[in-house]
């Protein structure tokens, strides 16, 4: 729990749930894994959801409910964004339906906050909001929690989806992009938005976004609002081909969807300095094909090979040609200017 968050995209961090287990290859270098596993292991929230390997810590899959943690955005006055389950996957297949329901209470009567969800998990997603009574059980928390802080519950309720929440998925290729996009496209909410971090892989997302636009009910409705990208970070880090970030960009400017540039991580372009990409001596260099999907066509041939450099994420920075990429969804689901 954080009420300061250092990642680029949100203010504040909240963890009602803590722990996951590893679900596909943009997992191998989970930060919260790491961190569950080292200097938080001994917090009653992440003590035990680990194990050490000669590779290090990894989960065990077991998670944990932080009931103290758990009203928390009830009690910040005043209004933020905030990433729930920054160390977990609120979907994860043992977190219970009833805790979830307790998540999207909070959330409900914290209207003065947005709150970003995001998952690999996306079909539990879909398959949560697809309870008949999804509503009513949500409901019954709110009214619950409102006995509790007033004696006097309230009916605020007004069904799904939440206007203050956003709801995500997280892919790094074209594969996971495939599966998870087609499940949070069933899902309503607010903003739909996507983390393709870390990007291990070029993604093709316009036959998603703009299918949904000529088939959907709402002529001209936009699909997914907000798409973030960035590099791999950690000790392994797997570099990102330059024209992969670039076509995504591209692709949210052709689709009217708003790209935000978080990081290069690890690695970065050797050059041109004139972009943003200085030429670093004295450190590991490779030459990265356009097609590699997790690092093991480095040093191969390629269409269009970049040689990537691995300063460090501190030195990396993230300029995307010259410039950063801040855009952010507003409420109506149009782009911000950046
Ligand atoms: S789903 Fe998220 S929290 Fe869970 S192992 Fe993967 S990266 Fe880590």
């Amino acid at each position: 729990m954080s009420d300061h968050s250092t990642i680029e995209w949100t203010d504040a961090t909240w963890n009602p749930v803590t722990g996951c287990s590893l679900e596909s290859p943009g997992c191998k270098l989970c930060y919260a894994m790491k961190l569950a596993g080292t200097r938080l292991k001994n917090h009653p929230s992440r003590a035990g959801l680990t194990t050490m390997t000669s590779a290090g810590p990894v989960w065990t899959g077991e998670i944990r409910v932080n009931e103290g943690w758990m009203e928390q955005p009830l009690q910040w006055t005043r209004p933020r964004m905030i990433f729930v389950c920054a160390h977990g996957d609120l979907f994860h297949e043992e977190v219970p339906d009833a805790v979830i329901d307790r998540v999207f209470a909070v959330m409900a009567l914290a209207r003065r906050h947005t709150f970003q969800v995001l998952t690999k998990r996306a079909r539990r997603m879909r398959q949560y909001f697809a309870h008949p009574v999804r509503e009513a059980l949500i409901g019954k928390q709110i009214a619950q929690l409102e006995f509790a802080y007033s004696g006097n519950p309230m009916s605020v309720w007004t069904g799904l989806p939440l206007y203050n929440v956003w709801l995500g998925v997280s892919a790094e290729d074209q594969r996971r992009a495939d599966e998870r996009i087609s499940e949070l496209l069933d899902v309503r909410a607010a903003v739909r938005y996507l983390s393709l971090e870390p990007l291990l892989g070029p993604i093709q997302l316009n036959a998603q976004l703009l299918t949904r636009v000529e088939t959907g009910s709402q002529a001209g409705q936009r699909f997914i609002d907000w798409v973030i990208v960035g590099g791999e970070s950690g000790q392994g880090a797997r570099p990102m081909h330059p024209d992969w970030a670039r076509s995504l960009r591209d692709q949210c400017h052709a689709a009217g969807t708003a790209f935000f540039f978080k990081q290069w991580g690890e690695w970065m372009p050797r050059g041109p300095e004139s972009w943003g990409y200085p030429l670093i001596d004295g450190v590991p260099r490779v030459r990265l094909t356009d097609t590699g999907e997790d690092g093991s066509d480095l040093g191969s041939g390629g269409d269009h090979h970049v040689w990537m450099q691995r300063p460090g994420k501190k030195a990396t920075g993230r300029l995307l040609d010259g410039r950063t990429w801040d855009e952010m969804p507003n409420a109506a689901g149009g782009v911000a200017p950046c």
